[in-house]
């Protein structure tokens, strides 16, 4: 099984190259923030919890996270791989994510970062926002607010599996094309 971990700051490109990459390597791809909005929109009790955090550019709690992760790869048993976009974002996610893929044998492959600066991101952001009909994509408060959220409780998971030699970087500015030929590669390295 391939196990990818998409990283990257909020705007950096994680769920338009996992929609590529899905197609190129045959895997599945699990995007929490997608998981969360598929809630808001049939406004069930996880939706209405998770939209209260959202809303504001913070993270929705571990505890509810993590156990909606792990409905999903649950549910699909019979897939090569996973990749996983936006998902873990704080250390303790990347604990239960490693222990829960362990207790299937299984194990995460790779983290792969995407790094684009920050003036690149946050005009993406707004830009996306304009036809994204995402609330926290259109307030650049909540979209500064998401980046200090990132740095602060989502760069350790970076150096947690950095420190198990698990981690890439990829350059993450230019064409989508370029991008994608960037991960490619990394992952045809990785994935062996
Ligand atoms: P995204 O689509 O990945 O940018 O996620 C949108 C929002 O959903 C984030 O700003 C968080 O509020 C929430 N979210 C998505 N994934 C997670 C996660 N792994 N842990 C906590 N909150 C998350």
């Amino acid at each position: 099984m391939i196990n990818l971990i998409l990283f990257g700051p909020p705007g950096s490109g994680k769920g338009t190259q996992a929609s590529k990459l899905v197609e190129q390597y045959n895997l599945m791809h699990i995007s929490t923030g997608d998981l969360f909005r598929y809630e808001m929109g049939n406004d069930t009790p996880l939706g209405k919890e998770a939209k209260s955090y959202i809303s504001k550019g913070e993270l929705v709690p571990d505890s509810v996270t993590i156990g909606m992760l792990k409905n999903k790869v649950n549910a699909n048993p019979d897939v090569p791989g996973f990749i996983f976009d936006g998902f873990p974002r704080t250390v303790n996610q990347a604990e239960a994510l490693d222990e829960f893929l362990g207790s299937k044998n299984e194990k995460v492959t790779a983290l792969i970062s995407l790094g684009v600066k920050d003036e690149e991101l946050i005009s993406r952001l707004l830009e996306r926002g304009k036809t994204s009909g995402r609330a926290d994509d259109s307030d650049e408060s909540i979209i500064k607010n998401r980046l200090e959220v990132y740095k602060s409780e989502t760069t350790p998971v970076f150096d947690y599996y950095n420190e198990k030699m698990m981690a890439r970087k990829v350059d993450g500015h230019g064409t989508i094309a370029q991008i994608f030929t960037r991960l490619c590669h990394v992952i045809d390295e990785v994935a062996v």
